[in-house]
């Protein structure tokens, strides 16, 4: 549906390095490959094959994580990964990852985020705000391309949350949580739990998460990729800013979201290919549509799942049947779930408005 992807759109659960190229992933691993650091038919094999569950997806994840070790790769996929979703019109764009340390490259959590926030400056096919500047007020030095000069047409806003991976100890996680805050002024809003569901506990992360909400920074959480009732439930009760999936939610859990009004980042094709929703059909995006809960539709990992913001609102539209301007009003309402301030929301609705005057 071309009308899809001409209408500006907004993307809140986007992970970086699951929103890679296909090209850009096999090129790297090819270039590993001649050096003798993987096989590369092996890897090869799994990049190709997009039928995975979710016990796979995250094999896939330390397949990915193998070729994207150093600040230059950080930097291009970044740059690659924003100028991407600026080309099907996402306006703006919350990016997450997981700050990773690697001391062979010498690589800390602070210089992966620095590398993530290089690429940003790297963008060249659209003007790009990353940061609390704006285009009407004073310049920021973070910004080097032309990023709020107000000069190009064209433009995304891109803010970054910072993920705690489900791998980590407390102290990893408050580490993170330490480095959101610091590199607030890059553009950082927050912070998102994620990793493989099936590992860790919710009490390791609980401190870190508690004090990021303390210290101002908004929480996003993975809740219900798997039946984890008692986890669902001490999430809910924890009352983050927004939850992404939402899939196995009891009666109970599902009465308790509802009432909370708790936005939740909808990823159709993520659900479907990981078998988290059997099909499409009895995905719960229905029922909170119909019941006007806060909903975002979301691609997850654009690269991983073979998809984009676009393909996903084609697949809403025609599997739920809902209209254009109903489509576009469900993209519009995602401003008040954003996590930059009342100026970003304000120029955001400025965009939607203009838009909507061309909808027909
Ligand atoms: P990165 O944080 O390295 O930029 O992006 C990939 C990472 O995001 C994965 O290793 C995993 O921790 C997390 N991730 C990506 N997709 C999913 C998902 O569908 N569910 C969960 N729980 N985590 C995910």
């Amino acid at each position: 549906m071309e009308w899809c992807f001409a209408m500006p759109k907004i993307e809140l659960h986007a992970h970086l390095n699951g929103s890679i190229r296909d090209s850009t992933l096999l090129g790297l691993a090819k270039a590993l490959g001649e050096k003798g650091k993987i096989v590369f038919s092996e890897f090869e094999h799994v990049i190709l094959n997009h039928d995975r569950s979710l016990r796979e997806v995250f094999k896939l994840f330390d397949l990915i994580h193998m070729v994207t070790t150093d600040h230059e790769i950080v930097t291009r996929i970044t740059k690659e990964v924003v100028e991407d979703f600026a080309a099907e019109n996402v306006v703006y764009l919350e990016l997450r990852t997981t700050p990773k340390r690697n001391d062979l490259v010498g690589m800390s959590k602070r210089s992966y985020v620095e590398a993530v926030v290089n690429g940003l400056r790297d963008v060249s096919t659209v003007e790009v705000n990353f940061s609390s500047c704006t285009t009407g007020g004073s310049l920021n030095p973070v910004c080097r391309n032309n990023a709020c000069t107000g000069t190009a047409k064209k433009k995304i806003y891109v803010r970054l949350l910072l993920s705690i991976d489900r791998r980590e100890t407390t102290e990893a996680a408050i580490e993170t949580v330490k480095l959101a805050l610091e590199m607030r002024h890059l553009g950082v809003m927050g912070v998102d739990l994620s990793g493989n569901p099936i590992i860790g506990e919710w009490v390791t992360f609980l401190p870190a998460l508690k004090f990021a909400q303390e210290q101002g920074l908004s929480v996003t959480l993975h809740c219900g990729e798997v039946p984890n009732m008692e986890e669902i439930r001490r999430m809910l009760e924890f009352l983050p800013q927004r939850i992404g999936h939402a899939c196995f939610l009891g009666e109970e859990e599902w009465k308790k979201l509802k009432s909370s009004k708790i936005p939740v980042e909808i990823c159709l094709t993520s659900n479907v290919q990981t078998n988290t929703i059997s099909s499409l059909d009895v995905h719960h995006f229905e029922d909170l549509y119909k019941s006007k809960h806060p909903i975002v539709l979301c691609t997850d990992d654009a690269g991983v799942f073979s998809t984009s913001l676009s393909k996903e609102y084609s697949i809403a539209s025609s599997t739920f049947g809902i209209g254009k301007k109903e489509m576009f009003h469900l993209a519009r309402n995602a401003i008040d779930f954003i996590f930059a301030g009342d100026g970003v929301k304000e120029e955001l609705k400025h965009i939607f408005d203009s838009a909507a005057l061309k909808l027909d």
